[in-house]
């Protein structure tokens, strides 16, 4: 009886013909919309499966609270203000400064620091340091994966004593020699930069760093909506029409011309982008998935607290050997307190903490009172999963994101952007630019 109700009143499939659709409203996304009507595309929709701008820039209110589900700090240079100059005036300008919390139970330089990491080691350790360091690169062996690339530049030694592995560890939620030397490479450049016995000299000289060149920005209070809605605004004015909540369900080809079947509704277009998950976009393409291809689950932890929190920073991360969590951010050091609390967001790769907020949070807890952290009255405010934080390089991800992109592009669907090319874009500014230069150099680029 209820089947049949359904079935009666399910309206009749129409037909909304798009000259291209994008896939995704994350920045990617609203990028990519952005530089298709620069290149004389008019009819351009974006399809989204959450009912809001912005992918995963999410922020979260909790009682007079405003969290982040990670730690996000904006640039004032990035592209995407470049298409979005509207934007700007809306972010909040920050001074963030970043630590880390060390194997040895301080708070030290993030990434490294020479004074904590190397010169309190004492005389052996400097010598045990430097020791490993040559024997490291005199009997280099082949560098097969992220340890092997760390343990190459500062030796393993180093490597353990700064806590550098079991933060490696921590970021995906597993172990260093498993992680994909692709991803060294990509994210971990700065080790080598740090290590030369030239940058090392520098690092002991007393000297003045170079003031940024640009500002640091953090979304408004009220969090990412009206943010985006700028953007969004502006994309509608030049001939994008947005479907927010909305899930693609198949994607056929006829002919040249992309057919979406989507809540009832069927649109076709002659260019589709994607920056939805890869393995979302092969699955609705009708095409292989490859279940190797995962991505980090994050839980985000969210405080309020009182008392003396044993750190000055507005960014922790956690290089010590033990604790599940990975990373905290003083939201309070950016909008100031509430209520006369200091308010932060905790991260916690989900599998590490056995996908369960209980435990992420008993931990958390737990190693914070440890290590003389959080001295004072700690109250959760509330918690959140996040699935698809950030692609998990591992099983030589990029060759088999390779396969994968060539699939989709064989069937005609450009895919880029932090999931769309399982690509570990560290910033907004990095997502930016590659859909830019993406678009750009696709042969395919001119508007019918
Ligand atoms: C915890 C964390 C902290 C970060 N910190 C910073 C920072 O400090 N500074 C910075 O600049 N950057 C930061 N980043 C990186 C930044 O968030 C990314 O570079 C950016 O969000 C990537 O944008 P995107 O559009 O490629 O992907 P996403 O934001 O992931 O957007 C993809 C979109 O596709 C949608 N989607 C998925 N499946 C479907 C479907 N089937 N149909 C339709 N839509 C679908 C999703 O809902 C999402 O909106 C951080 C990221 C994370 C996760």
């Amino acid at each position: 009886m209820v089947e049949q109700a359904a079935l009666t009143i399910e309206p009749p499939a129409s037909t909304e013909n798009f000259d291209a659709v994008v896939l995704g409203a994350g920045i990617s996304g609203l990028v990519s919309a952005a530089v298709l009507h620069d290149q004389g595309y008019r009819r351009v929709i974006v399809i989204e499966e959450f009912d809001k701008y912005g992918g995963n820039h999410i922020d979260c209110a909790i009682g007079p609270y405003t969290f982040d589900i990670g730690s996000f700090i904006f640039q004032d240079d990035s592209p995407l203000l470049a298409h979005f100059p509207e934007m700007l005036p809306l972010y909040v300008p920050i001074d963030p400064t970043w630590g880390k919390l060390t194997p040895q139970g301080a708070v030290a330089g993030y990434p490294l620091s020479i004074k904590d990491d190397i010169l309190r080691s004492g005389l052996w350790g400097c010598t045990r340091i430097g020791l490993s360091v040559l024997y490291a690169r005199i009997f280099r062996s082949k560098i097969g994966n992220a340890r092997d690339f760390a343990r190459y530049w500062i030796g393993d030694y180093l490597l353990k004593r700064s806590g550098l592995e079991s933060y490696m560890t921590r970021f995906f939620g597993i172990a260093a020699e498993k992680v994909d030397l692709d991803f060294a490479e990509k994210r971990m450049l700065w080790i080598k930069e740090h290590s030369s016995p030239r940058a090392m000299l520098r690092h002991l000289r007393p000297h003045k760093s170079a003031a940024p060149t640009n500002r640091q920005l953090a979304r408004p209070r009220s969090g990412y909506d009206d943010l985006y809605a700028v953007a969004a605004e502006k994309l509608g004015r030049r001939g994008t029409v947005f479907r927010l909540g909305c899930e693609v369900s198949k994607i056929r080809k006829v002919g040249s011309t992309f057919h979406l079947d989507a809540a009832g509704r069927t649109m076709t277009a002659g260019r589709l982008v994607s920056t939805i998950p890869i393995n979302r976009a092969l699955d609705i393409c009708g095409l292989d998935v490859d279940d190797n291809l995962s991505s980090v689950t994050l839980i985000s932890l969210f405080f309020s607290f009182v008392g003396k929190k044993g750190f000055d920073c507005s960014v922790l991360y956690n290089f010590s050997h033990n604790g599940f969590w990975k990373r905290l951010t003083m939201y309070s050091d950016f909008y100031g307190k509430s209520d006369g609390r200091e308010y932060f967001g905790v991260e916690v790769i989900a599998s590490q903490a056995g996908d369960s907020l209980e435990i992420a949070e008993r931990d958390f807890r737990s190693h914070v009172a440890h290590n003389h952290l959080f001295d004072g009255d700690l109250r959760l405010e509330g918690a959140r999963f996040v699935p698809n934080a950030y692609p998990i390089y591992v099983n030589n991800a990029q060759e088999r994101v390779a396969v994968a992109l060539t699939r989709l592009r064989s069937f005609g669907v450009e895919s880029f952007g932090r999931q769309g090319g399982f690509d570990y874009q560290p910033t907004a500014r990095v997502s930016t630019q590659n859909a830019e230069a993406h678009l750009r150099r696709q042969p395919e680029t001119k508007a019918s």
